[in-house]
């Protein structure tokens, strides 16, 4: 069974830990290099990016969170798919950068102006709306190569996949449909 990590220096993590479960995977909490360096996959969560990158600095798990990319999958979402993006605008800051895409933050507006929203023609097999709940989400701007839109919803890419790498502008550990983390488990390895 695939141990998947859970970053846990600030956001939702916790509930990414139901979903993996659901999903049929083995969620770890992680905080450390050492950590890190036990789990097959990577889920960085919502949050605030911010504060995320802040942590990460504190902790010095920027460079390790690089590397482990490197080779290794990682699932971000909402904060997490901020932090994975070469180009973050509004306002711009530093990220991960391991997936070529450029994102906007709080892009739908303030903290009222979250959603749920129920989409279809999304490629995640299924003929079932897959639920997404947008909580002061990004909007990814652009995809670069090796970017396959599986969802978007108001025209925009809300769930890319980069191959190794997954990411979601919405929340899906919040939602009771687990085909979004089933997705990421396919693509790691024990
Ligand atoms: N607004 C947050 C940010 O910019 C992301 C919100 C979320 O992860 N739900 O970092």
């Amino acid at each position: 069974m695939a141990t998947i990590g859970i970053l846990a220096l600030q956001g939702d993590f916790a509930a990414h830990a139901g979903a993996i479960r659901r999903a049929g995977g083995r969620p770890m909490e992680v905080r450390t290099a050492a950590e890190l360096a036990a789990v097959d996959g990577l889920i960085i969560p919502g949050g605030e990016s911010t504060t995320m990158l802040k942590l990460m600095d504190y902790y010095g798990m920027f460079e390790p969170l690089r590397e482990f990319g490197r080779d290794k999958p990682v699932f971000g979402t909402c904060a997490g798919a901020i932090l994975l993006a070469t180009e973050v605008m509004n306002p711009s800051q530093a990220s991960l950068a391991l997936l070529d895409m450029a994102v906007e933050r709080n892009a739908y507006g303030r903290q009222l102006d979250s959603r749920v929203a129920m989409l279809s023609g999304h490629q995640l097999g299924g003929d079932e709306e897959l639920e997404a709940v947008f909580i002061r989400a990004p909007i990814i701007r652009r995809v670069g190569d090796g970017g396959v839109i599986l969802a978007s919803y108001q025209s925009t890419p809300v769930l890319v996949d980069f191959g190794r790498h997954l990411v979601a502008t919405f929340h899906p550990e919040l939602s009771a449909d687990q085909r979004v983390h089933s997705l990421f488990l396919e693509k790691v390895r024990p």
